[in-house]
């Protein structure tokens, strides 16, 4: 396996407990990249109807399992859309109907019900919220350290750190740390994949997006957030709500309103760590340079945006800004590419990668047909 993120190590978790024999290769000294960067939200409703859900609910089953096998928290506390403008309740409303018939486990809460269902609610322009109960949260930094740790008691996964793979052909891979041969490669390298298959990368339609995050100090002990939220913006970001018909009027009144969160790709979520700092975010600049410079506005308007429905005890005070990077397909969930024999690239998993992560890697080991080939 190349690369420690989520994908590689839930591809990991399923060979090993087949009984294969498993080495990971990872550049860096532990996992730094987009997997830590993360809401460590599981996120089956922003999935579209049909195979896309299927897959983030096999995936959630298959997550539930890994973390009770490895003794790691999660909370599964289902999510919540926050419905403040009409339009956004008719999304919201629209969807709660359509939900039975596409396969989501979702309903519509007035808003007394809304409020009792989540403490971190402003009252003041709430009009309701689209409840959905398959929603998980994990805390990726705990998540990602524990699970390789895990792997390598459990499984005598054995973990090369700080090794970059610098050449592959169908047995063997060439690495910073001398060579290594094995009967299958998995190269799970997120979107470092321009570095080690700059040709494929060309011809990959993949482009990166950059994005901003934030996190709180801890809040008040034992405050707990309950569903994860995300705001009205987030009904235009994930497909599934492309089934709502009412979907273009929300979106041209963003755009005419507040063009700045077209600008910026801004919506807004919040999810809970295991030590109770609420994490949030975000913004997506597609296929632009990506800069190592946080924009101070874009973060005033996440949080300007949070500010219409979130009420935690201790304020969103900011403790921690990151941004994080993904590759991403503009028309394909994520891409299978085969570049040899014996060897498998998995990438582009765009903002679902620890939604999708476990079903992607069960695929892998159990469909015989590689969807993609060089
Ligand atoms: C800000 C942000 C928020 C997000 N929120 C969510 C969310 O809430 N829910 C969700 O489902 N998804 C979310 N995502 C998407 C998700 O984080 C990614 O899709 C996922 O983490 C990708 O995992 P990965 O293993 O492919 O990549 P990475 O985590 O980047 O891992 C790739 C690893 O490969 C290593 N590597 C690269 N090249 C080599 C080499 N040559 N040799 C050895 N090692 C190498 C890298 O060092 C890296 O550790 C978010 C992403 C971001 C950035």
């Amino acid at each position: 396996m190349i690369g420690a993120g989520i994908i590689g190590l839930a591809h990991a978790w399923i060979a090993a407990r087949s009984g294969h024999s498993v080495a990971v290769l990872e550049r860096r000294p532990a996992a730094l990249g987009a997997s830590i960067a993360n809401f460590g939200l599981l996120w089956p409703i922003g999935q579209p109807a049909g195979p896309m859900l299927q897959l983030a609910l096999k995936s959630r089953g298959l997550w539930i399992e890994m973390l009770e096998e490895a003794g790691i928290s999660s909370r599964q506390t289902g999510s919540l859309h926050i419905a403040c403008r009409d339009d956004e309740q008719q999304v919201g409303m629209e969807f709660a109907a359509l939900a039975p018939a596409l396969g989501y486990q979702c309903s519509w809460l007035d808003r007394a019900d809304a409020l009792a269902c989540s403490p971190a609610l402003r009252p003041d322009n709430l009009l309701g919220a689209l409840w959905s109960e398959t929603e998980i949260m994990v805390d990726p930094r705990e998540v990602l350290s524990r699970l390789a740790k895990y792997l390598a008691e459990r499984y005598a996964v054995s973990f090369e750190w700080s090794c970059t793979a610098l050449n592959i052909d169908s047995s063997r891979v060439s690495t910073t740390q001398g060579e290594w041969s094995a009967s299958r490669i998995l190269v799970c390298n997120g979107a470092d994949v321009d570095l080690l298959y700059p040709e494929l990368f060309a011809d990959s339609g993949l482009i990166f997006c950059r994005l901003q995050m934030m996190r709180t100090p801890p809040q008040s002990a034992n405050w707990n957030l309950g569903p994860a939220l995300a705001g009205g913006l987030t009904f235009r970001f994930y497909p599934s709500f492309a089934a709502c018909s009412s979907l273009a009027g929300l979106r041209s009144r963003i755009h005419r309103e507040s063009p700045e969160y077209d600008h910026f790709g801004i919506h807004t979520m919040v999810s809970q760590t295991t030590a109770g700092e609420l994490t949030l975010g975000d913004s997506h600049q597609y296929g632009l340079p990506v800069t190592p410079f946080n924009s101070d506005e874009i973060d005033r308007l996440i949080l300007r945006h949070l500010d219409t429905y979130v009420r935690v005890p201790d304020g969103l005070s900011i403790r921690e800004r990151w941004y994080g990077v993904y590759a991403k397909h503009p028309e394909k969930p994520y891409l299978r590419l085969q570049p040899a024999d014996n060897v498998e690239i998995v990438t582009g998993l765009g903002g679902a990668g620890m939604t999708l992560s476990f079903g992607v890697a069960h695929e892998t080991f159990h469909s015989t047909t590689i969807k993609e080939l060089r």
